[in-house]
């Protein structure tokens, strides 16, 4: 390959023409936007015991369908996967100063849904190579208070669910996965986020499919399903009528996904196998572009897992490399590249380095219904912050529409930008 002047240095940059933005929205979602709109029913719920509990005709259809395509008992829309996790950490009856272990390698969400019930989050280390949780630091981490453990499928790959939900069993916990990053990934033939208690995926706009906002909770257990749809609707005012006797934490919300997002959630649905396998070939095209180059490492794949690559990770060995990686990631971006560097250490922002959520007084941290003594220094997470500060690069899948033309483009920039790493040091 050609070892022209990096455009840091001046040069010309490979990719002349920003690529096109992802979009996986087409005639079919305008189609059935507009149906639902001339028929006036623009939501049909109601947050009372009676059919419309249930959400009108485009969210029950949309629900049967992810039932369908993901392989489990019952789905329930809501109206984003944040209000989703919320839910689930309600429905598996978690106690006001229970604690729950989760990654910090994730959207800040994951682990706000446990504090919103006034639970702990302690926050366990990742794998260096699949960058999901650790199933031995999460059993380092269990105490007497660990009631739940939150498991994040981060960038496109599912978390070791067999050995957590081992854990589990052994402890009396429940399993609750945050998939909103991997939909229509598999873990030994299944679809990943249908093997926790509970788990599901987000339909905001930045992931594989979206509905503008939106997520989808999955279950296999009849008692949870039940409580998902309470919290979702009004459950307070509703579990007399409906005769239902556990209403701990049926602290209803109004978690509705309307019908517009349904309509346009059912055409989704039907594009994500495409959309996934065209990011598995983006991916393994790139992976084949740079796996020769010194001091990289391309994405690792666990045995049993496909990936859908909300995310291309990459690792950088900097002990074979000259330069550091925010030079380098300056290098690629100057050819026409947007690398990101790092990613999230959670229990590093500010609410929990302070112990500030609720009110100014250190709720529920301080309080007598907290008794455990959990700790968010720097230190407790050294895989994830050493991947956060020093080794880990990431490029979003989902941000553009890349042809095999511009992953080569790609590819010819990281070749030139390595050829001349000597000159940017
Ligand atoms: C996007 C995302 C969320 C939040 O989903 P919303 O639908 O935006 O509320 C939570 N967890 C992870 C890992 C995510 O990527």
């Amino acid at each position: 390959m050609e070892s022209e002047k990096l455009a840091l240095l001046g040069g010309e940059k490979v990719i002349k023409t920003p690529f096109e933005k992802y979009n996986p929205i087409g005639k079919e979602e305008v189609d059935a936007v507009k149906e639902v709109i001339e028929s006036g029913v623009l939501s049909q719920f109601i947050g009372g015991w009676g059919a419309d509990f249930f959400g009108g005709p485009k969210v029950q259809e949309f629900e049967r369908n992810c039932e369908k395509y993901f392989g489990v008992k019952h789905a329930v829309t809501v109206n984003s996967w944040t209000s989703g996790l919320v839910a689930a950490v309600g429905a598996i009856g978690i106690e006001p100063g229970d604690e729950v272990i989760v990654s910090p390698w994730t959207m800040c969400a994951s682990a706000t849904a446990i504090l919103h019930w006034n639970a702990i989050p302690v926050f366990a280390d990742i794998d260096p190579d699949t960058f999901n949780i650790d199933p031995k630091s999460v059993e380092a981490r269990i105490t007497p208070y660990t009631k739940a453990i939150m498991a994040v499928d981060i960038f496109g790959q599912s978390c070791d669910i067999d050995s957590l939900m081992k854990i589990a069993e052994k402890h009396h916990l429940k399993v609750i996965t945050d998939t909103a990053q991997s939909p229509g990934a598999e873990i030994n033939g299944k679809q990943t986020g249908t093997l926790a208690h509970v788990g599901g995926f987000s339909l905001n706009y930045h992931k594989h499919i979206h509905t503008g906002e939106g997520g989808i909770l999955v279950t296999n257990d009849d008692e949870i399903f039940e409580r998902l749809q309470l919290i979702r609707n009004h459950g307070e005012a509703v579990v007399g009528d409906k005769g239902v006797q556990n209403i701990v934490n049926i602290v209803g919300h109004n978690f509705r996904l309307g019908e517009m997002e349904c309509a346009i959630g059912i055409e989704q649905l039907k594009k994500l196998d495409y959309l996934v396998k065209r990011r598995q070939e983006i991916a393994e095209r790139l992976t084949n572009g740079l796996k020769d180059l010194n001091g990289i490492k391309t994405p690792y794949i666990a045995s049993g897992n496909t990936h859908a690559y909300y995310v291309y990770p990459l690792v950088l060995d900097l002990q074979k490399l000259p330069v550091s990686r925010a030079r380098i990631v300056e290098a690629l971006n100057a050819e026409g590249l947007s690398f990101a560097e790092g990613y999230q250490n959670v229990h590093l922002l500010p609410m929990y380095q302070q112990k500030i959520a609720f009110g100014s007084k250190g709720f529920p941290w301080s309080s007598d219904i907290y008794h455990g003594n959990v700790d968010y220094s720097k230190g407790i997470c050294p895989v994830a912050e050493e991947l956060h500060d020093h080794s880990f690069v990431s490029y979003g899948l989902c941000t553009h529409e890349l042809s095999d033309n511009d992953v080569d483009l790609m590819i010819e920039a990281f070749h030139k930008v390595w050829q001349n790493l000597n000159l940017i040091k």
